[in-house]
């Protein structure tokens, strides 16, 4: 349940920086411009308030995640991808936990290993470009929120792969549904077929390669999960049998200096790029990023591929909700959710400003204790 609240003594991040101390107000789950009546106040002793993280990336298994991913900050997750429908979609938007969006199933060819290996119906392969709006129109009577495919790299060992007259007759499909549509993609070809494709989202960054100045393009919007792409460098990186099939040159070495200089050179050519981690605990993928905590590694890695500490906290804030179509976040104003994290220090100077908590709040419901209160 919100609480009529008054946050006294503190700067906020506007999207460009701090501003002087001052006081925020909240009350019915929203911020708003007076201060409500008989409301709790806080002395936040010149803290920074910001906007609720948004994570673009996550797969949600319980409400536990929901509740980690509140604990430490992030009021907003979109799930892209889970095999279980009856267990994840009645998750989105409850009371008092991260607020969740999914795209339910993602498209992915016939045999592919998310129908091998993690547990998704064979249903969702799609074999040629006919069977895109058959693909699409269970996702709208699922009640996606959005469209995820993976586009995958057939030169990889064992991969089953869309080819792109499916990837393109798939992005067409959602697009008419007006439902938008993320790409997976972790190679440089699958990366340039998804942004040829008109994909509006792309998640993960190559390992084997930096992206191609020509896949650089400024109008388009990454979500490149870099603590996932450091996390499979090590972990798969240092299997023995890739190790040998790099040493060989059969396949290119897995090395994170690639996934920082994508997003480096993306960022560079005018793309948009979001914060997203992967958190996930399903022991079928090679690494699994914590929800919540993760997002602050993630924040910390787009700073060292190259973007301002306030660009990052703009990549975990007021870039998804555009992007998303999230109107009513993203943003300290007044009339959105008072979706709230309350830290100590300056993080628009130290990135890792934003793990010293003090405070969260989910629609204007108090997460975690607040100082002075
Ligand atoms: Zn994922």
């Amino acid at each position: 349940m919100w609480e009529a609240t008054t946050i006294d003594n503190v700067r906020v991040f506007d999207g460009a920086g701090r501003t002087e101390p001052r006081s925020v107000h909240l009350d019915g789950g929203r911020i708003v411009s007076a201060p409500p009546d008989a409301a709790r106040r806080v002395d936040a002793r010149g803290g920074t308030l910001l906007p609720g993280l948004i994570d673009t990336h996550v797969h949600v298994e319980d409400r536990a995640d929901l509740e980690a991913s509140a604990h430490w900050g992030v009021t907003t997750v979109l799930d892209m991808g889970t095999p279980h429908l009856d267990r994840t979609m009645p998750l989105r938007h409850l009371d008092a936990v991260a607020d969740l969006f999914s795209a339910g199933h993602p498209a992915v060819a016939p045999g592919a290993t998310a129908i091998r290996k993690m547990g998704y119906p064979p249903s969702i392969g799609v074999a040629d470009p006919s069977g895109a709006e058959e693909h699409v129109a269970a996702r709208v009577r699922d009640g996606a929120d959005y469209v995820k495919i993976l586009v995958e790299d057939p030169k990889q060992p064992g991969t089953k792969a869309l080819d792109r007259a499916t990837v393109q007759a798939l992005v067409d499909a959602a697009h008419r549904h007006g439902l938008t549509v993320i790409a997976h993609t972790v190679t440089g070809p699958t990366f340039r077929t998804a942004v040829d494709a008109g994909a509006d989202v792309v998640t993960h960054v190559p390992v084997q390669a930096v992206v191609s100045r020509e896949a650089a393009r400024p109008g388009l919007v990454v979500s490149p999960t870099l603590v996932m792409m450091r996390g499979i460098c090590a972990t798969i990186g240092r299997r023995p049998a890739l190790r040998a099939l790099a040493a060989l040159r059969v396949m290119p070495r897995m090395d994170f200096t690639n996934s920082l200089d994508s997003v480096r050179r993306l960022h560079h050519a005018g793309a948009t790029v979001l914060a997203g981690t992967d958190a996930n605990r399903d022991p079928a993928t090679p690494f699994s990023p914590p929800h919540g905590e993760a997002m602050h590694q993630e924040l910390g890695l787009l700073v060292e591929a190259g973007l301002s500490p306030v660009e990052a906290l703009r990549a975990a804030t007021v870039r998804p909700a555009q992007v998303f179509g999230l109107a009513d976040r993203g943003e300290i104003t007044a009339g959105r959710r008072a979706d709230l994290l309350l830290v100590d220090g300056d993080p628009t100077t130290d990135i890792g400003a934003t793990r010293n908590i003090t405070g969260v709040w989910v629609a204007g419901h108090r997460f975690r204790g607040v100082p002075g209160s």
